[in-house]
């Protein structure tokens, strides 16, 4: 068997209680395979059970009492998992469904897509079972303070940066913060996604959807397309779907729906952007209040977003939420190109049918790395004690993602795999990570 495959099997064997985390380890080494197994450096210095190990992996209580006086005991996690190319750097996701797997799968992706935007970030992920829906804004800081009782003692401007991901945003990153400082007593880069008012980057809030969208309006121009009159299907009603609407709107597109985990809206006049952020943003509802504004939309409870007929299907909700019969149905109805929002969306079955059926397709690791890329900016901001105007940092945002785009159609090109942008952005982040682990020695 080949090295490749053997760490593989060994992965597996060590970790059988982690589905996600197999499925995106399986996703990358097996398409890794060629270029690693032809390499024996790599197997001679173990880099890929080095990369398929966290680094460090901390698990604790978090304790929190409601507005009633009970008491909750809620799961904390920290997983950094590589510090190769810079401090871990990941977001903190508040979510029912957070499990060890979930961590260490999106904490695996973040090393590969922190190395493709080309800053010196590693990556790590975190996160809790807790659920913030519902909560009171008061339960909310309860929570937030003791999570980060126990996490402040973990991470530090040049040890270990979070940020947001689902169930995290700027009313969380703010608790976060003020505990932060109010233990450490530092005023420091410790979190990214702050607010304006106390050290936050312009674009930042945008960058994930608009980052996104910048990519997928590069890799078009590049096919002699463009996002303009196009029909575009977008899953999700969070931070990461508000602002690839938006941005496809600017650009000249026609974004029709969206979702949350309750059903899906549609608006064949395309979705009304101000809308969607007072009912998600301000007033935190449901999608399907959407059609109390706009009377001709249409509400669907449950799945199926992906049988309406698209263009562009950009999914940012969660990881498995495209299956390989959405795949089948967007191919049928027309759909040429499709780029991850979230993080894993599409499940394996689902991505091969992308790539049998020529879909201009692009793994989150690479399409969705905005986000991350605008919070390493703002740790230079924040160190260089001062903030860049709008233009300096949306600009910068474009920048990177043109890279990005740049990078991994080049390394798909130069292995013999045109528009193959799965493997072009696996060996691409795969690359500057495995060369900076070969240098630091066995660590
Ligand atoms: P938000 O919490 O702002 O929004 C998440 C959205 O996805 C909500 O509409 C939510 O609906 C929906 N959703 C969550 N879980 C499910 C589910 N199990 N089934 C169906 N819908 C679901 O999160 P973000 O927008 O920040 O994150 C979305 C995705 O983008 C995630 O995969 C995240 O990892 C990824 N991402 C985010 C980045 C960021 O900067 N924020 C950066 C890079 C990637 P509901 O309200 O019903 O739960």
């Amino acid at each position: 068997m080949s090295y490749t495959m053997n760490v593989l099997e060994k992965v597996k064997k060590q970790n059988p209680n982690e589905p996600e985390f197999l499925q995106a380890v399986t996703e990358t080494l097996v398409s890794l395979k060629p270029y690693v197994d032809s390499r024996p450096e790599y197997e001679k210095a173990g880099i890929l059970e080095r990369l398929c190990e966290p680094e460090r992996v901390i698990l604790f209580r978090v304790p929190w009492v409601d507005d009633s006086g009970k008491v909750h005991v809620n799961k904390g996690y920290r997983v950094q998992f590589n510090s190769a190319i810079g401090p871990y750097k990941g977001g903190l996701r508040f979510h029912p469904s957070v499990s060890l797997s979930i961590i260490k799968f999106l904490g695996f992706e973040q090393v590969l897509k922190n190395s493709l935007t080309g800053l010196p970030i590693g990556g790590g992920k975190g996160g809790s079972d807790f659920d913030p829906k519902g909560k009171s804004d008061r339960e909310v800081m309860a929570f937030c303070q003791s999570f980060m009782t126990e996490l402040y003692r973990h991470i530090g401007e040049d040890t270990d940066v979070p940020a947001g991901d689902i169930g995290v945003g700027e009313r969380e990153i703010g608790i976060l913060y003020g505990q932060y400082k109010r233990i450490v007593n530092s005023f420091s880069s410790v979190l990214t996604g702050k607010g304006l008012s106390y050290g936050g980057s312009l674009v930042r809030c945008e960058a994930t959807g608009y980052g996104l969208v910048y990519l997928l309006d590069e890799m078009l121009r590049q096919h002699g397309n463009s996002i303009e009159d196009k029909t575009v299907v977008i899953s999700g009603s969070g931070n990461v779907a508000i602002y690839a609407a938006e941005k496809v709107r600017q650009l000249g597109g026609k974004p029709v729906a969206l979702s949350d985990s309750n059903g899906f809206v549609y608006d064949p006049e395309g979705i009304d952007i101000s809308i969607v952020k007072e009912i998600k943003e301000k007033n935190r509802c449901r999608i399907s209040e959407y059609t109390k504004y706009r009377k001709h939309a249409v509400y669907t409870e449950g799945r199926g977003i992906w049988s309406i007929k698209c263009d562009i299907a950009l999914p940012c909700a969660t990881q498995n939420e495209l299956t390989e019969e959405d795949a089948k149905e967007l191919v049928k109805n027309g759909c040429f190109a499709v780029c991850e929002g979230a993080n894993m969306p599409s499940t394996p079955e689902a991505i091969h049918v992308f790539l049998q059926n020529k879909i201009l397709y692009v793994p989150g690791k690479a399409s969705n790395a905005g986000g991350v890329a605008v919070s390493a900016l703002e740790m230079s901001q924040n160190a260089m004690r001062l903030a860049w105007p709008l233009e300096k940092a949306d600009q910068k945002l474009k920048e990177i993602m043109t890279n990005i785009y740049n990078n991994i159609a080049n390394t798909a090109k130069e292995v013999g795999q045109e528009d193959n942008f799965v493997v072009g952005a696996n060996i691409a982040g795969f690359k500057k990570v495995a060369d900076a682990m070969l240098r630091q020695g066995i660590v």
